[in-house]
Formats: C-alpha cells, sequence, structure tokens
C-alpha cells in the first residue's frame, strides 16, 4: 500500500483567521501556524475545540509569524497538553513574547468580565481561553531558526524559512517531508507582504514546490500604489500643521506603528515636515518598536544604510513615548500640532477613544485610517460618515477631516500573490488557497487556473486531503463562483426544523444531545460564514470602492 501523507485544513481555510495546517506522515505530524480564530461567535468558538489540533499527537509546531491569528493559539495548545517544540524565526518569538502575554492578559480580563455578568443572572464563571502563565509555559518551548536555514523539526521532516516580508520576522515555510521512501515539499506562503514596503526586506520569492498553500487575503483587488498613499499622508500632516490641528491615527500595535514612524522619519530626514511632536501611546506598540530596534537582521538596503550612517530609523526627534496612563492624559493637554497614534486600530477599545474623544468635534483636527475598520466598530461608524458617534458613553460631534489611507496594507495584492505563485517552476504543481474570505479565495483560485496552474482548490474547514497521486477532484472550487443563497436558505429551514426536533423531544439521551449540539454548531457556523460574506460585500458597496486596507490580523 502506497504510504499516506495527509493535511488536513484546521483553520484559515475560508477565513482570514485561524491559520493552522495539520500534516501528517508515517512518521511524524507537524502542525504549521497555531493561530485565533477571530470574529462571528460560531467562528470563535472553535477556539475552544482544541481536540481538533490533537495537541497529544502532534511532534512540532511551525509558525509563519507573529500575528494573533497565526500564532495566537499556541498557549491553547500547550494548555490543552502540548509540549514539543514551536519554531519559528527570532524576531518572531520574541514578537510572540510580548503579543502572546498581552493576548493572555486580554483572555483573562474578558473571561472575568463575562463570569462577573454570569454571576448576576445565576450563570456560571467563565474560563479564559488560556492566562498568562500558559503563554509563559509556551514561551518556553520556542526554538528559533534564522532565515534559509535548513533544519530536521520532526522524524522524516525538515523546514526552512524564507522571508515573506509582511511583518519583521514573517517567513514562508518550505518543508521537506519523507513518507516512507517517497518525498514530498511542501510551501506555506504565511502572509505575503508587499515589495517597497519599509524597512522589511521584500517578499522572497520560492522557486519549488509540489504543494503549495497560498494566502488569498487580498485575492481579488489591488492596492494603491505607496507614492500614492505617501503624498496624501504628506498634504494630511501639513495641513495640520497650518491649522494648528492634531493628526491622530488609529493603528495597530505591532508592524503598523512602526511604519508609520518610519515614513516620518523619511518626511523629516527629506526636510519635507516641521520637527513636530510625535506620540507613540500604546504600551504594546511601544514594547514592539523596541523589538524591531533589536533586529536589524530583518531589515531592507534603505534601512541598513540609515543604521550604517547612525541614523535609526524607528527614533524621532521628538518623539515621545506614553507608557503610563498619566502619560497618555498629558497629551490632550499640549496645545499646538502633533501626531499621535495610539491603539486600538479600529478604535473599538484602548487609548484611542480618549483622543477621539478630545478631537473628532475640532475642525483642525484630521483622523488617519491606515487600516481596516470592520463593521460594528467606532473607527467603521467615522469612516461611513457619521455626524456623531458614542465614545466612553458619551454622544461626540464629528468635526474633524477624515481621510482613509488605502495603500499602507502589509498583504500582497491580487497581482503581486499572482507573481509569488508564479515563482514556482516545479511541473505538476498543486495548489491550496487558504487564508482569505471566501469571495478573495475563489477569485485568486479563478486568477490562478487563468494563468494555466492545472490543479487549485480551495479547501473548507477541516477539510482533510491525501497527498498521493489522486487528490479528489471535488476540492476544485471553480464551480463555486457565486454566493449560495439558495444554500443559505436551506440551512436556515433546517435550523429551525432543527430546534423544533430538539423543543419537542424534551430531554434528549446524552449521546442525541451531543449529535444534535454537534449539528446546531456545524449549521450556525455556515450560517455565520455566509452571513459574513454577505456583510464583507455589503461592507465594500458601503466604502464606494476605495477598498479594504487592513484585515483583522492587525497586519
Ligand atoms: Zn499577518
Amino acid at each position: 500500500m502506497e504510504a499516506a501523507m495527509r493535511i488536513t485544513f484546521i483553520g484559515g481555510a475560508r477565513t482570514v483567521t485561524g491559520a493552522a495546517y495539520r500534516v501528517e506522515t508515517t512518521q511524524a505530524a507537524v502542525l504549521v501556524d497555531c493561530g485565533l480564530f477571530q470574529g462571528p461567535r460560531a467562528l470563535e468558538e472553535r477556539n475552544r475545540r482544541m481536540e481538533r489540533y490533537r495537541p497529544l499527537d502532534v511532534d512540532a509546531v511551525v509558525l509563519t509569524h507573529a500575528h494573533m491569528d497565526h500564532a495566537g493559539l499556541v498557549p491553547a495548545l500547550v494548555k490543552a497538553g502540548y509540549k514539543g517544540p514551536i519554531y519559528c524565526t527570532p524576531a518572531t518569538r520574541d514578537l510572540c513574547e510580548i503579543m502572546l502575554l498581552d493576548s493572555a492578559h486580554i483572555q483573562e480580563m474578558e473571561a472575568a468580565w463575562e463570569t462577573r455578568r454570569n454571576l448576576r443572572v445565576g450563570r456560571k464563571p467563565v474560563l479564559p481561553l488560556y492566562d498568562q502563565q500558559d503563554a509563559r509555559k509556551a514561551l518556553s518551548l520556542f526554538s528559533q531558526i534564522p532565515y534559509g536555514r535548513r533544519e530536521r523539526v520532526a522524524s522524516g521532516v525538515h523546514v526552512r524559512f524564507q522571508d515573506a516580508g509582511h511583518i519583521l520576522g514573517s517567513a514562508s515555510v518550505e518543508l521537506w517531508a519523507d513518507d516512507g521512501g517517497r518525498g514530498w515539499k511542501l510551501v506555506f506562503s504565511g502572509d505575503i507582504g508587499r515589495k517597497n514596503q519599509p524597512i522589511i526586506q521584500d517578499p522572497q520569492p520560492i522557486e519549488e514546490a509540489q504543494i503549495v498553500l497560498v494566502e488569498s487575503t487580498y485575492g481579488d483587488r489591488l492596492h494603491k500604489s505607496h507614492e500614492e498613499t505617501l503624498d496624501e499622508f504628506l498634504s494630511v500632516i501639513l495641513e495640520a500643521v497650518r491649522e494648528r490641528g492634531k493628526v491622530v491615527i488609529p493603528s495597530f500595535a505591532v508592524g503598523r506603528t512602526q511604519e508609520v514612524l518610519y515614513i516620518l522619519h523619511e518626511f523629516l530626514r527629506k526636510g519635507l515636515i516641521p520637527d513636530i511632536p510625535v506620540y507613540v501611546d500604546s504600551p504594546l506598540a511601544i514594547a514592539a518598536t523596541e523589538i524591531f530596534n533589536r533586529h536589524p537582521e530583518c531589515f531592507d538596503g534603505q534601512a541598513r544604510a540609515l543604521l550604517r550612517r547612525g541614523d535609526e530609523p524607528l527614533r524621532l526627534p521628538h518623539l515621545v513615548l506614553c507608557r503610563t496612563t498619566e502619560e497618555s492624559m498629558a497629551i490632550n493637554q499640549m496645545e499646538g500640532p502633533a501626531i499621535i497614534i495610539a491603539a486600538s486600530g479600529m478604535c473599538n477599545a484602548g487609548r484611542i477613544k480618549h483622543h477621539l474623544k478630545h478631537n473628532l468635534w475640532r475642525s483642525n483636527s484630521h483622523i488617519v485610517f491606515i487600516g481596516y475598520q470592520a463593521q460594528g466598530t467606532v473607527g467603521r461608524q467615522i469612516v461611513d460618515g457619521a455626524r456623531s458617534v458614542r465614545i466612553l458613553g458619551e454622544p461626540v460631534t464629528v468635526a474633524a477631516k477624515v481621510h482613509t489611507l488605502g495603500g499602507f496594507s502589509a498583504h500582497a495584492d491580487r497581482d503581486e500573490l499572482l507573481g509569488w505563485v508564479r515563482h514556482l517552476k516545479t511541473p505538476g504543481l498543486k495548489v491550496f488557497v487558504v487564508h482569505g474570505e471566501e469571495r478573495g479565495a475563489l477569485s485568486l483560485a479563478d486568477a490562478l487556473g487563468g494563468c494555466g496552474i492545472p490543479w487549485v482548490a480551495v479547501p473548507r474547514l477541516l477539510d482533510s486531503f491525501e497527498l498521493g497521486e489522486a487528490v479528489p477532484s471535488a476540492a476544485h472550487p471553480l464551480t463555486e463562483r457565486h454566493l449560495p443563497i439558495d444554500a443559505l436558505m436551506d440551512v436556515e429551514r433546517r435550523l429551525r426544523r432543527l430546534r423544533k426536533r430538539l423543543s419537542k423531544k424534551g430531554l434528549p439521551s446524552e449521546e442525541a444531545t451531543h449529535t444534535f449540539t454537534q449539528r446546531a454548531h456545524e449549521l450556525q457556523s455556515s450560517l455565520e460564514q455566509m452571513e459574513s460574506v454577505l456583510q464583507l460585500r455589503q461592507g465594500e458597496d458601503d466604502l464606494g470602492g476605495t477598498g479594504l486596507s487592513e484585515v483583522q490580523d492587525g497586519s
């Protein structure tokens, strides 16, 4: 019998979150990425289904980068019993240290808040997904492999990291697996960055693979050019300086904040803007910036040249780092023009709320959005042109000028993704399109087919394929280009019937309860996925084609 090599899509399939791909040979099982699911409740419930990851039956974990949708579930895996090594690049390890502890802190706070709410109505307390102790235990298992070095990670399995140009330390993973004498080479793209992104290197093309998993976050759209975005950003700052107003930038802590600092440094160096105060108001962003400064090996030629001249690209003459709440509050007492970079990126939590409260109503303030604003967030309301928004329990008039800069994305667009895949020259290449909402993934799959790639699949969550000669042709996605409204209605009907049957039965046997609950979960998950596709489409219509520049991973 032929040896069976298998790949299972636990997460990051037809969704942009929860990336986790299990590769099994007859000798070993390796998990590539172990990310948090974020978004609709049914999706987030998957974070608690650790049995799907088979933590006791994984020999090694390999991480592409530190974003939470790729690494954020690692402490839960460890809490569930995983004790093996976790491989990543040195910069990813350092970023994971601050991000996993921060994530654990958030999990603890949310669980405490939900517990208080539950106890008031006689319900059970809620346990955090994981706590800081779990995160520390996970961090003790981390093992670093620099870019370009091939290392054995499990019996018969070797990996090598190549720079993915997405955030500091981000990698595509080349994975060689020996399966009973038969050799396989798989490539996991991770999140692929854009060319000429500030600070970090460009994505490194890879030339050989039999099987590739490629991300598709922006599989259906093209970005504005970086130059256009820079021009727009510069004119906003100059206008604020003229009017003695503040520029408020809601920003994600890791990656985007440092990119903005680098651009401001460039503007200053070229004498394009006057030397006004710049505040970074987020402890996580400050910690991440320190890690950037510790990893010049990840910098591109331009950033290295600055360093050689003794010019540190993330340090500005009037940079103020606000760690404490008092320092944060003090910003609002300052007169005159200034740039304030604060978390969170979608304005739904954190210190940015105070800055919006103090600046939104002023006509000489500028609010600059550089990231994706999800539906239901304060950021989205402002982008959508709300005249007044509720912040910290009070209505605040929006008189400030609002700008959405589309070119800051840390993700390759459709053409860049196609270019990356076309570097793979192996005849008979098989492509799995992952890590994208359904529409982006299907659209990229279509485009790849159009480029002459003979075998392209868009797997669903929990799909599992044996990588023999005959990968099932049912994996081919190109017949499902349209949103299945009929299917949606069918699911709704089935859900209603299911509820009726459940309520009629009163208290069914334990086995039946289990089956029903499982089915209800599956149906709910399908429903929410379809709803999110609908929402995404609605969102694009609302944005009037300005494009979404960011995904929930905080990239
Ligand atoms: Zn990412």
